[in-house]
């Protein structure tokens, strides 16, 4: 199982970083988890052909979470067009969302092209404290404490043997120790240093206290804010950066 970062940024893009955006390879399939704004330009440097996705999973619906998938549905529209269908899994709302956001953007595109690219997509609604089966994965969540009333998910992949948990963007839960147990790779988002909002993400002295109650084999921060950027080296904990890949 392969772990692939396209993104490992915050909101605002700090020191460059791209918006969130994962990919997990295994078994000759790919996850796409996270969709943020720049998703294509990550993807094509990559070299990760648009077309080449079996699922995609989103946590939440802010727009460095899922702002990139109206540029994915213009690539299937016109440059890559899907073969078989693509399944889209996410908070309630995804769906709607989604063609909202697409229909602001290109409010003059036909109907029928919107509904031939359409029929290529499922979306499914993944509900908090649930199993789903998606493409041959088990996809298990927690909801963590970041929107509401929308709800925001941290995230499970069974891939093969492996297993990968992602916080998502959240507040302090004790749910995150329990979506991390046993699993091979727990990516944490760590948008914050020396700022407190705990009630809807983390910071790294809170993680590094925290840090020694997670069971997992690897514990990776990502969604790095500026604050954490520029304090990089009083971290202790593996950071992610753009491009770097994971081997489980
Ligand atoms: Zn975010």
């Amino acid at each position: 199982v392969k772990v692939t970062v396209l993104g490992a940024g915050d909101a605002f893009a700090s020191r460059g970083y791209f918006q969130a955006a994962y990919i997990i390879e295994t078994d000759g399939k790919r996850i796409l988890m996270e969709a943020g704004p720049a998703l294509l330009t990550a993807m094509k440097r990559a070299k990760f052909p648009p077309a080449d996705l079996d699922l995609v999973l989103i946590s939440h619906l802010h727009g460095d979470h899922f702002g990139g998938l109206p540029f994915l549905i213009l690539e299937y529209m016109w440059e890559s067009p899907r073969r078989t269908t693509l399944t889209i899994a996410g908070p309630r709302h995804l769906e709607h969302r989604t063609w909202a956001m697409f229909r602001s953007m290109y409010p003059r595109m036909e109907r029928t092209q919107r509904e031939n690219v359409a029929r290529k997509l499922k979306f499914v609604v993944l509900e908090p404290r649930n199993i789903a089966r998606l493409a041959g994965f088990k996809v298990s969540t927690i909801r963590t404490p970041h929107t509401r009333p929308d709800v925001s998910l941290g995230l499970r992949i069974d891939a093969g043997k492996k297993s990968i948990a992602f916080s998502g963007d959240t507040g302090w839960t004790e749910d995150l120790l329990l979506l991390s147990e046993r699993s091979n790779l727990f990516l944490c988002e760590c948008t914050y240093f020396e700022s407190e909002h705990l009630d809807f993400h983390l910071n790294y002295p809170l993680i590094a206290r925290e840090r020694p109650r997670f069971k997992t084999d690897r514990f990776v921060l990502t969604h790095l804010g500026r604050e954490v950027l520029d304090r990089k080296n009083e971290v202790r904990i593996e950071m992610a950066y753009d491009g770097m890949k994971i081997e489980l």
